[in-house]
């Protein structure tokens, strides 16, 4: 009896694991033909004042729209695009959106962000290929910033360090995403131009909970004061309700987004591209 189960569950298994090669198989045919399609498309997130609620900024994010399941979400699709290498050209055509709407989002100043996979920064053609892009808008380096996971330093290769130099030699601002979820190894914030940290939104939506508790803002605190040590400017993600947005502002938080201020949408028509 024991026997027969086992062959069960693993004909099972096998048929699982079948079942989801097949799955991944298609989405990343999926992912090739949207790609030649020019399906894919930042969305765009204000980056606001707290104080104010005044837009200073805007985050690009992606979106498929695929032709037969609609609006597609990152959290779907990324980890195929990543692991088939696919995200690199999906990348290149959310930023050519993004850095030619940056006259449109940015008429008074202020600049667009994106989101970087780690695989660019190994890539000499990377930065030149933002410029490229920059100076085909109109747009200055100022203008632009690059977020970068945790994980993506600590590969800490010879080409991270010149990517980042470039970055930097471009006028590019380069910031930490999701701070606080990686490896917190602190040390890499001095030992790369780093200029601006985003608090991830758990440490975000943990403002709101236990109001009792003496912890409560202990993280969020600690990451601004570090901040101000080290010159970095610092954005808070994920903000959701007033009382978040009132806790940061005490705790010293002056910049902020989330659904509370603002969704990410598409550019309304009409837009340049
Ligand atoms: P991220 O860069 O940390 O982006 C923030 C995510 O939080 C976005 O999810 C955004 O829609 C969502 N968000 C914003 N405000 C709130 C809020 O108040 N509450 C909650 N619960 N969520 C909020 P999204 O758009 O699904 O993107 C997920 C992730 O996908 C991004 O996380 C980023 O790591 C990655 N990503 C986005 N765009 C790109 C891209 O163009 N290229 C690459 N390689 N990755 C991208
Ligand atoms: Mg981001
Ligand atoms: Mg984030
Ligand atoms: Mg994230």
């Amino acid at each position: 009896r024991a026997k027969a189960a086992g062959r069960n569950t693993s004909e099972t298994f096998d048929a699982g694991l079948r079942l989801e090669a097949l799955r991944v198989l298609d989405l990343e045919s999926d992912l090739r033909r949207s790609l030649a399609r020019g399906d894919f498309e930042p969305y765009f997130q204000p980056i606001v004042a707290l104080e104010d609620a005044r837009t200073v900024a805007h985050e690009a994010l992606l979106r498929w729209h695929h032709p037969v399941r609609g609006l597609l979400l990152p959290g779907s699709f990324l980890s195929v695009a990543q692991d088939s290498g696919l995200i690199e050209q999906i990348d290149w055509q959310v930023f050519e959106q993004a850095i030619a709407a940056i006259p449109r989002l940015c008429p008074d100043g202020g600049y667009v962000c994106i989101n970087v996979s780690p695989r660019h920064l190994h890539s000499r053609a990377f930065v030149p290929r933002l410029q490229a892009l920059l100076a085909k808008a109109g747009a200055e380096g100022r203008q632009l910033r690059v977020e970068l996971t945790e994980g993506a330093l600590l590969e800490g290769s010879e080409s991270v360090h010149h990517s980042l130099a470039q970055l930097r030699g471009a006028g590019i601002i380069a910031q930490i995403d999701d701070f606080g979820t990686g490896y917190s190894a602190l040390s890499y914030l001095h030992r790369f131009p780093i200029g601006a940290l985003k608090i991830d939104r758990s440490f975000v939506a943990d403002l709101d909970k236990d109001p009792a508790g003496s912890g409560r803002g202990a993280v969020v605190g600690a990451i601004l004061a570090m901040a101000r040590s080290l010159d970095l400017e610092v954005i808070a993600e994920g903000i959701e309700s007033p009382g978040q947005r009132e806790m940061l502002m005490k705790l010293g938080c002056q910049l902020g987004q989330g659904y509370f201020f603002g969704h990410p949408l598409p550019l309304p028509p009409g837009s340049v591209r």
